[in-house]
């Protein structure tokens, strides 16, 4: 058996050391962590509606009606009346043919990238993809092509030079460790031009961008029977879980063959049930989504001066980068002192040198937490 603690040791000694800490409980921006309160910049629950009232009570209403597991995968007897309804009212709202439910947002990638594309084909996937798309684009056995993260000039040269059957293409509608947007429109003209499909994993964007919450694809006003979208449902959404949406031969090819849906035990109904709801609160509370719009522009007002790059964002993410691993621990170190929590977030979920804080905002927190971090931060960098 291999020792694993040579392997352990050189990880903390490259400051690459993760260690998880045990939330006790949560309250509006705060969590209980050791008991002690924290005002927290970690959750992607944008929208703050993983605790609404409303959800807790549809899922204990599916929890009455359906009991806690469902037994089985979808494709045996899993596929409930909640799962059903769930996914007529996905794709509803995303206003496409057709919508299939996934456990996870993992799940959802590692079933489309390998149901979609196989041996001879190739997957074009931007350098800053989510580590799923990657793994999926691996798990799938095409060529994988990396181009720089948002250059379509490098990306057409690529397909242009491509002599495959199959193409694909593959990006985060909203880049998870830097907050900025793919540009859909001009990768889906790219996709059309060159025949390829076009993923668009929307994980930060369901909820939070376009009319209605309805994604990056609203946002921009696109749609194409060639885009693969996958939103999550554990983010914005505040449950868990994932979907694809697209067109109708697409959705049931995913059904027949995405491995990651055939293979896995279908997830509890009650789930489904507390989503429908989180769906009808998505669309009518726009409320929550001017609150981000708020807190953004009150960051990038507030963080101004300060010694570290907070990268061009317009969504509830914003990176402040710091580039050494060791320098962006202690920061969050010191913020930790001061009852403030936000992750560091280092390689290898970030290239080597750009370390960096992980801020996320919710419609949880106000624009006095926004004026508190950033007067903690300007603190932090006077004692450096
Ligand atoms: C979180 C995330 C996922 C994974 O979704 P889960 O439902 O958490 O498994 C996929 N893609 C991106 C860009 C993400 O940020």
């Amino acid at each position: 058996m291999p020792d694993l603690s040579p392997r352990l040791d050189e990880l903390a000694r490259a400051g690459l050391a993760r260690r998880r800490r045990t939330v006790e409980g949560a309250e509006g921006a705060h969590v209980i962590v050791d008991a002690r309160r924290y005002l927290a910049f970690c959750s992607n629950d944008y929208l703050d509606l993983a605790r609404h009232p409303a959800l807790v009570e549809a899922a204990r209403r599916g929890a009455e009606r359906y009991g806690i597991g469902a037994g089985a995968s979808a494709l045996i007897s899993g596929h409930t009346r909640a799962h059903e309804e769930l996914e007529l009212a996905l794709a509803r709202f995303v206003r496409m043919p057709r919508a299939l439910h996934f456990a996870a947002g993992y799940m959802a990638n590692l079933g489309i990238l390998a149901a979609l594309a196989g041996r001879g084909d190739t997957v074009f996937s931007d350098q800053l993809n989510h580590a799923c798309l990657v793994d999926g684009a691996r798990l799938s056995r095409a060529e994988v092509r990396v181009y720089p993260h948002l250059d379509l000039g490098a990306l057409e040269r690529m397909l242009a030079d491509c002599a495959s059957p199959g193409k694909l293409v593959a990006s985060d509608a909203v880049f998870s460790m830097d907050g900025d947007i793919a540009p859909l429109p001009e990768l889906l003209a790219l996709c059309e031009r060159h025949d390829a499909w076009l993923v668009v994993d929307d994980a930060h964007g369901f909820g939070v961008l376009g009319e209605g919450g309805r994604g990056t694809l609203a946002h921009f006003g696109i749609a194409s029977p060639r885009i693969v979208y996958m939103g999550t449902l554990g983010k914005a959404a505040g449950v868990h879980g994932a979907f694809v949406a697209g067109d109708d031969a697409l959705i049931e090819w995913l059904v027949q063959r995405a491995r990651t849906y055939v293979f896995t035990t279908a997830t509890p109904p009650l789930l489904a049930v507390a989503l429908v709801k989180s769906l009808e609160l998505i669309e009518a509370e726009e409320h929550r989504r001017q609150r981000l719009r708020t807190l953004i522009e009150r960051v990038r007002e507030s963080f101004s001066g300060l010694p570290w790059e907070l990268k061009a964002s317009k969504t509830p993410i914003q990176p402040l980068v710091v580039g050494d691993n060791r320098a962006a621990l202690e920061l969050a170190e010191g913020l930790r002192e001061r009852g403030l929590w936000v992750p560091a977030i280092r390689p290898p979920t970030v290239p080597a040198g750009s370390a960096r804080l992980r801020i996320a905002l919710s419609a949880a927190h106000n624009v006095e937490h926004v004026d508190e971090l950033a007067a903690a931060l300007r603190e932090l960098s006077r004692t450096r």
